[in-house]
């Protein structure tokens, strides 16, 4: 299982979906693709391999963001309906997680009474919370922060907010997470192997914290909100 981003210059999906490839020797039962543009996003996923996800996605959209998952099903069976990406009910918002979220039931339970969940998985939880947060009039990334203090267990996710198609938000908590960098394009992944096709420069990520990504700019910083600054290491394969 594994997870990819990309924002910047060029169009999205085929350096995801080479992404995912490269990860594919992490095991999965199913992957997905979520896409950004000024028309919204879109999002593709299937169960099975890597080539049944690319023959459904749609090759006409050109998005300069997005984010594309493989699964390892822990909650909820293999299937396209608990593929990931995951949205919220407004759609506003969009996931993908690596991990274990391990109190989801009871978030469920305490913030999302009334919410018709789409699907059987602990990440649906994560993606309405942070709609219901914003919605309530947090920003993003307050949101994003908010709802991360409340989870047990293990994450790597990214995150798509439909209001700003110029921001990848990224976290990590006992779940491997990259940030690679680029001129004019940034990346995000769970092995740097997965963007080696385009960077060979990383950031390493550290437990709770959360990264900023846009195409010419990477902010990490703690659950405070107090700035880190971390540099790159050359990133490379020894295969
Ligand atoms: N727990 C999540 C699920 O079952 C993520 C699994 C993964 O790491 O792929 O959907």
């Amino acid at each position: 299982c594994g997870i990819v981003g990309y924002i910047g210059n060029k169009d999205s999906k085929e350096i995801l979906l080479k992404g995912l490839e490269k990860l594919e020797y992490r095991g999965y039962d199913s992957a997905g693709i979520a896409v950004m543009s000024n028309e919204g996003v879109q999002v593709f996923k299937e169960k099975g391999r890597i080539a049944d996800l690319r023959k459904i996605v749609d090759t006409s959209v050109i998005a300069n963001a997005g984010i594309g998952h493989t699964r390892w099903a822990t909650h909820g069976a293999p299937s396209t309906r608990n593929a990931h990406p995951h949205r919220s009910g407004t759609s506003r918002f969009t996931l993908v997680h690596n991990g274990v979220i391990e109190n989801y039931s009871e978030l469920q339970r305490d913030y999302l009474q009334g919410v018709e969940l789409q699907s059987d998985t602990d990440t649906e939880v994560i993606v309405q919370m942070i709609d219901l947060f914003a919605n309530e009039g947090l920003s993003t990334l307050e949101a994003f922060c908010k709802t991360l203090t409340l989870l047990k267990g293990s994450y790597a996710l990214a995150l798509l907010d439909e209001e700003d198609n110029e921001t990848i938000y990224v976290a990590k908590n006992k779940s491997p997470l990259l940030v690679g960098l680029g001129d004019m394009f940034n990346v995000v992944a769970s092995d740097a192997m997965a963007m080696l096709q385009v960077t060979d420069q990383f950031v390493e990520l550290m437990d709770k914290e959360i990264v900023i990504v846009k195409k010419d700019e990477v902010t990490i910083q703690n659950l405070k909100g107090e700035t880190i600054s971390r540099s790159p290491y050359k990133a490379e394969l020894d295969a």
